[in-house]
């Protein structure tokens, strides 16, 4: 057992919240641990599993937990807040069972990173000895506006109309979160996020997929309170520092993307003349607004390649899809494939985190469209911090209007201030390669990690 042992620096358990732009970045980071000797099982829920597709990463076990719902996950679930005290109930029992299953194999684990959604994963690590860290999936900036409202420094429902919160730039109460500046929306999701920290203080790390100069304020500020290593952007690394063999992809996906198609029809497409439209794995526009976009994105004239889960597909106009030949439609596609595409010209993105990180790191202006959650707050920072896009502003419906789109994609493809926009986020691609290539500020972050966890772990054994 013992010479097993010795072949690797720790054992760790990830355990990414199940859903796509939460295992990616986890995965991501996985593969960085592999890389400096570390051994890692992925402990996915067994509903999820089952239904994604491309499993294509090596050196990385898989181990799955429930979430007490096998067949069906979340979808099958009575509500999203029964969903998740079942989740956190089950996934600590059957978590502390494969934990006691693993420690008595050749590899036993030392320390379970757990995605910052679900706290309950570091009291079964420390109930069992093991050290903890949790992983922030989201902005750091989300997670201390969090923080502020766990702590009851920021007063809910909002009372002012601007906030300024230390390490943070100035944000108008409509910058905040949904789940704050519309307090009361999608309760279960508040008390997930603002939970996160319920017991933060017992981790051993606190790990943010970001990267130093996104948001050195507030970074500055969390390194005082939290053991916090931002090492980010967790991105295969082909399209940063290329030091990790054959990693092109996440390595795993909820849907199966159209690669073939997307990538033919870019390819004969001018250079920098398309816009790419995708609001993540979630979808949910509703049909007003699945209606405006769609003749927005024809008005403007430009090529367009627009990802719409099946699921929402029935909401497009009729007459749209008869007549929209300078558009290719698909219901999921190899994103990162297609942000690094010579043709592409702007993303038109719901700013999910990954994918706002996915347009920095590779150079590609944005037209931020948020519709919930902390894509507000993203939307915000794509604006006016790192000014690397625009904002497709809704009407007092909240519906972002056919003009609105209109104008925001003939401003960036056509406009001065396009070309200042994509200088910016060409500037944030450098930086992004640079934090993650070999002595750089995440790179050393990552080294840092695997040391202090050899060196807690040889004290503990
Ligand atoms: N994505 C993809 N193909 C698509 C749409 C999205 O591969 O057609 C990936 C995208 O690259 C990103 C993730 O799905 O890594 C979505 O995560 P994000 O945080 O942006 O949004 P969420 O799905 O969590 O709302």
């Amino acid at each position: 057992m013992e010479k097993e042992r010795k072949n690797y620096v720790a054992h760790c358990l990830v355990l990414p919240y199940p859903a796509q732009g939460h295992i990616n970045p986890m995965l991501q980071f996985s593969k960085r641990l592999v890389q400096r000797g570390v051994k890692v099982t992925l402990v996915t829920v067994v509903s999820n599993w089952k239904t994604m597709s491309n499993k294509n990463f090596t050196s990385i076990e898989v181990e799955s937990i429930s979430d007490g719902y096998d067949d069906g996950g979340l979808a099958a679930a009575e509500s999203l807040e029964a969903y998740i005290d079942t989740f956190w109930r089950v996934g600590s029992q059957t978590l502390a069972e494969l934990v006691q299953k693993l420690a008595g194999s050749s590899h036993p684990p030392d320390c379970v990173i757990y995605d910052a959604f679900m706290p309950w994963p570091l009291d079964v690590a420390k109930k069992f000895g093991l050290l903890a860290a949790t992983f922030f999936t989201q902005t750091c900036t989300t997670n201390h506006i969090y923080f502020h409202v766990y702590k009851k420094l920021l007063e809910l429902p909002l009372t002012q109309t601007e906030y300024l919160l230390p390490g943070l730039p100035k944000l108008e109460a409509g910058d905040l979160p949904s789940f704050l500046n519309k307090y009361g929306s999608y309760p279960g999701y508040f008390h997930v996020v603002v939970n996160q920290f319920s017991n933060i203080d017992k981790a051993d790390w606190v790990l943010a997929n970001t990267f130093y100069e996104l948001e050195q304020g507030v970074v500055d500020w969390l390194v005082k309170i939290w053991p916090l290593k931002p090492i980010g952007p967790c991105l295969p690394s082909i399209y940063l520092d290329k030091r990790l063999q054959d990693d092109k992809e996440y390595g795993v996906s909820m849907y199966n993307p159209n690669t073939e198609a997307c990538i033919k029809w870019l390819d004969d497409k001018p250079k920098g003349s398309v816009v790419y439209v995708s609001f993540g794995s979630m979808g949910g526009l509703n049909e007003e607004q699945t209606e405006e976009l769609a003749w927005g994105l024809r008005d403007s004239g430009s090529y367009f390649l627009w990802v719409i889960r099946d699921c929402d597909k029935g909401q497009l106009p009729k007459e749209f899809v008869d007549t929209s030949e300078k558009g290719l439609i698909v219901s999921w596609c190899p994103q990162l494939q297609v942000l690094t595409h010579e043709a592409l010209g702007c993303f038109l993105t719901h700013c999910g985190w990954n994918s706002s990180l996915e347009a920095l790191s590779m150079g590609v202006p944005v037209i931020a469209m948020p519709q919930w959650t902390d894509q507000i707050t993203n939307a915000k920072l794509i604006k006016d911090v790192w000014k690397i896009g625009v904002k497709a502003v809704a009407d007092e419906k909240e519906i972002v209007r056919r003009e609105t789109i209109t104008h925001c994609i003939k401003e960036i493809l056509e406009t001065e201030k396009g070309n200042e926009l994509k200088k910016n986020a060409t500037k944030w691609k450098n930086l992004a390669k640079n934090y993650v290539d070999e002595g750089g500020n995440s790179d050393k972050n990552i080294a840092e990690f695997v040391e202090e966890l050899a060196q807690r772990c040889a004290a503990l054994n």
